[in-house]
Order: C-alpha cells, then structure tokens, then sequence
C-alpha cells in the first residue's frame, strides 16, 4: 500500500535545554498548522526524555523521534554526556567539538526517512545555530537548510558579528562599536568569556566560523521572536545575509500565550518540561505562591547551564534576604564544586535556609523548577535572570520585569536591549567574575519589586506581552492574523511551492 503523501520536516537542536525547549514547541506549532510530519533528531538520552512530552502535549500530531548515536570519546568528556545542561565551562567546548561527529548520522537518517517516504525527500532541514554543517548535508542531497536562531535577532548579530570581527583581545578601550553594526556600542566587559580570548585562530574562533559562515548562507531563517519587538534586528539580518528571516515567536506554550492563562493549572506543559521537575516539587511552589500576594514574588533563576560563583551565591542570599521580599530561587551548587555535587547549606550563608523558611520569606528550590508555572502565577512580579532569551520571551509574555544577570554568550546583549531599548530592565550584575555586594541585590530588588521605576518596567512588560499575544494571534473571528503566523505560513508557502518530488 502506499501511504498517503505527507511533506517530512527534519528538525535538529542543540544538546541543551535552551535549545530542545523551543525546537519542540516549534515542532508542534508546524505541525499543528500544516499536519506535516516532523522527525526531531537528537542523542538518546535527550530523545528518551522527549518521548513523554511528545506522548501528552504532542498528542495526535504527526512528531516522531531519531535517536543519533554521539560518541565523546576523545573528547575527555565524562561517559555519557549528551548534553551540556550544567556542564562545566571547560567542557563545553570539547563537547561542541563532538557534535560536529554527528554529521554522517545526520546524513543517514535523513536518506532513511526519504527511503521510508517512497523516496521524496524531506520538505527542509530545520538546525540549530550550533550544527551549521547541516547545510553541507542539505545541499548534497539538494534539501533546504533553515537555520532555527534559539536567540533574539539582536541577540544574534551581535554575536555572530562579534565572531566575524576578532580578535577583540585587542580592545582595551571600555566602549567600542562594531564594524557592520555601527549602531550598537558595546563595553569589554559584555564580552562572554569564550569571545573576549578568541584570536581568530584557535579551535573555537575556527569552530565558530564554520557554523557561522554555514547560518549565514542558508536558506533562511526562522527566528524565535515577532516583528513589534526586533524589527530593526530582524531587518539587519535580512540585509546581511540576503535571505528571509522569519520572526515567528514567541514560540511558547499556548497556556502561556492566552489573554486569560490558566495560572493555577497544573498540566503537562508546566510539569512535564526539562523532565527534571517532579509533580511534587510543582505543588510545592504552587502552595507558596498561592500564600503570597499579587505581584510580589520574585523568581531568580540563572537557567539551564550556568551556576554562580561561592562568594555571589552568599551575597545574593544576603541581599535578598534584606529585601524582605518574598522569593522563589532556583539554587545550584557554585562553580567551584566538583561535578556532579549536591547544594548543601555550607554553599549559603549560615542558616539561611532556615532562617528565610521561618519567615515565609523565600522558597528555594533545587537544581530544576518549573519555571512556567512559576512566571504564569498571579503572585510572581519579577524574575531574577540571567537573561537566556527564553527566559526573557517567557517572562516578557506573562509582563514581568526581569533584574538582568547575565553570565555567558548572547545573554549581556539580551540585557543590554532589555534596559535601553525594550525597558523591561534593571541589570544588577554583569559575569560570574567579581564581588557583588548584599546591598547592591537589595537595592536592586527593592527598586523593581517596589519603587516607581518597578511600576514602569512592568507596564513596559505588559505591552510587550499585549504585543506578544496579537502577533501569535490566528486568524478566527474575522480577525487578522498576527506577524507571527503570517511568517509561518509565507515560510511554509515559499517551500512547498519550490519543492521538487
Ligand atoms: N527552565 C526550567 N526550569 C529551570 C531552569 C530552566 O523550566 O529550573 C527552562 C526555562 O523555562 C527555559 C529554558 O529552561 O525555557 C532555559 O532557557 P534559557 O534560554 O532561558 O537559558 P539557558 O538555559 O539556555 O541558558
């Protein structure tokens, strides 16, 4: 029998949640619109932990999964590492030097599924930033190559510009302004780590040209924010690269983006994400926030890979603690620990946790939190970050204001657009390096918690968020459709009125 004819999606993320997270809502959101089937490649154990979230909120779409072996032996990688949740800073870039030995798997999956479709070849190849040699693959098996930026358009200039323009070892001067990108000035110290020691030479500088100088030559692509927001951005990286750039975010959960948000539900796209968060450690922060009032929680979170140093661990405690405002953290043992090790008292200050206990002052919680529930309850009012951008499109699309901390790569450019342009911002610290001080997090808490210059933050943040809701707004009751889905579907149109049998 033949089976019926169905164009095939091949999408590819990075091994890291920042990045699985929204491939997969992508996932969902074409397949949802066109019944397109969609293959997810990725390592084992990343397709394990997917499988029961494809089985609840996947329901009845056509996504499938494909395991891909990855080996790091060689590497000095610890076994099984599959993805770099939480990994080390040194081992992060001879993980990505593994993952560039997924191309031939890549290849031979993507001439299995075009065997198993009857010999049509997928529809496109939809790759994250990091696998830039997918379009290698797509152009030898004459398939489009659509780069998915799991960043912000701002977000992403600036960074591959950065890595276009090294070294910047050179840069001693505070302030400096990049070539292609006149308009945006920049301090030394909003260089991540890995770019302020590039010479344009070594592994990283080579490895990060090769993904680069493949994004920028694909067939275009899509990006995970809406035009109201980036639309300078947006139009800079259609002019640099000459192909489309589809802005079709924010690419979140549909709970999180209706104009009444089921705040207090306790399903599967709260629970089942990241696949670390038990139900009952999501009952736990439910409980607390329903014990609190409107708008007074702040949640302080750094994401999926970054850990903070002893000494600003103990200061941030401090200071928030001194706040008095109540709190939800997100707690991860500091940098200095070995791997692997648990958060124990002795990495706070003494008796804090208690202490904070006592007063119903802060809840903390540890390694992984379910951070939707959390932004979606009416009680959290600001969020502590360091500003990975889906934290931000997150936080922006519930309108909560975010105390900037960014720590690593487009994350100090995402707080640098946040403050001056967007206004959604106060950013607090910059880097892991340095001695913040108690006062400086309590000054900072207080401001955006419970000043003035709060209240304008968070009505900044719900027209982000009115704004964010009409761009992914469909197309019933005779309204016009948004930004967003109207990206989705030109992008849609485009290949399928291009695709050769
Ligand atoms: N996340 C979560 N619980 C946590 C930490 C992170 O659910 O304890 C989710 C968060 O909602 C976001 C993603 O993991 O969707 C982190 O991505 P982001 O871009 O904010 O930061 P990254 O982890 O890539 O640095």
């Amino acid at each position: 029998t033949t089976r019926e004819f169905k164009h095939h999606v091949v999408m590819f993320p990075f091994m890291a949640q920042g990045h699985i997270i929204p491939f997969l809502e992508l996932a969902k959101l074409l397949a949802k619109r066109t019944g397109f089937a969609i293959t997810i490649a990725n390592t084992p154990l990343n397709i394990r932990s997917l499988r029961p979230e494809i089985d609840s909120t996947g329901a009845g779409l056509d996504i499938r999964l494909a395991e891909l072996p990855f080996s790091t032996a060689g590497h000095g990688l610890p076994p099984q590492t599959e993805n770099t949740d939480f990994l080390p800073y040194n081992l992060f870039f001879p993980f990505l030097q593994a993952s560039e030995q997924l191309e031939p798997h890549f290849e031979r999956l993507i001439c299995r599924i075009c065997q198993e479709d009857g010999g049509r070849l997928p529809l496109c190849i939809i790759s994250d930033m990091a696998f830039g040699w997918t379009l290698d693959v797509g152009n030898r098996l004459g398939i489009p190559r659509i780069q998915f930026c799991t960043a912000g358009a701002y977000g992403t200039s600036v960074y591959y510009s950065l890595w276009t323009h090294l070294p910047h070892n050179q840069t001693h001067a505070d302030d400096f302004v990049l070539p292609d990108m006149p308009h945006v000035t920049l301090q030394r110290s909003q260089l991540p780590t890995n770019i302020k020691m590039a010479t344009g030479s070594d592994p990283w500088s080579l490895f990060m040209n090769r993904q680069i100088s493949r994004n920028v030559r694909s067939w275009g692509s899509i990006c995970n924010t809406f035009e109201q927001l980036e639309h300078s951005s947006l139009q800079h990286m259609r002019k640099s690269t000459g192909r489309p750039v589809w802005a079709v975010g924010p690419i979140l959960p549909s709970s999180l983006l209706s104009s009444s948000p089921s705040n207090t539900k306790l399903d599967s796209d709260f629970l089942l994400r990241g696949k670390q968060t038990e139900a009952k450690s999501a009952r736990a922060c439910l409980q607390w926030l329903d014990s609190q009032a409107p708008s007074t929680v702040l949640y302080v979170s750094f994401g999926s890979q970054n850990s903070i140093s002893l000494s600003n661990m103990k200061a941030l405690a401090l200071g928030l603690e001194s706040s008095q405002q109540p709190f939800i953290w997100v707690v991860r043992p500091p940098v200095e620990a070995p791997l692997n090790s648990e958060l124990s008292a002795e990495f706070l200050s003494d008796g804090f946790e208690e202490r904070v206990k006592e007063k119903k002052l802060g809840l903390l919680i540890r390694k992984w939190a379910p951070q939707l529930l959390i932004l979606s309850h009416p009680s959290t009012g600001g969020f502590l970050s360091h500003c990975g951008w889906n934290s931000v499109l997150e936080s922006l699309s519930q309108g909560i204001p975010i105390i900037g901390w960014p720590m690593a790569g487009d994350q100090f450019t995402n707080s640098k657009v946040l403050e001056e342009e967007m206004e959604v911002c106060i950013e607090m610290w910059r880097g892991k390096e340095g001695e913040l001080k108690p006062e400086t997090v309590e000054r900072t808490v207080r401001m955006v918690m419970k000043e003035e210059k709060g209240n304008r933050l968070r009505q900044r943040a719900a027209e982000i968020r009115e704004a964010a809701l009409k761009a992914v707004s469909e197309d019933k009751n005779g309204e016009k459709k948004g930004s967003s889905v109207c990206a989705v579907d030109d992008m849609i149109r485009e290949l399928t009125v291009g695709y050769q049998c």
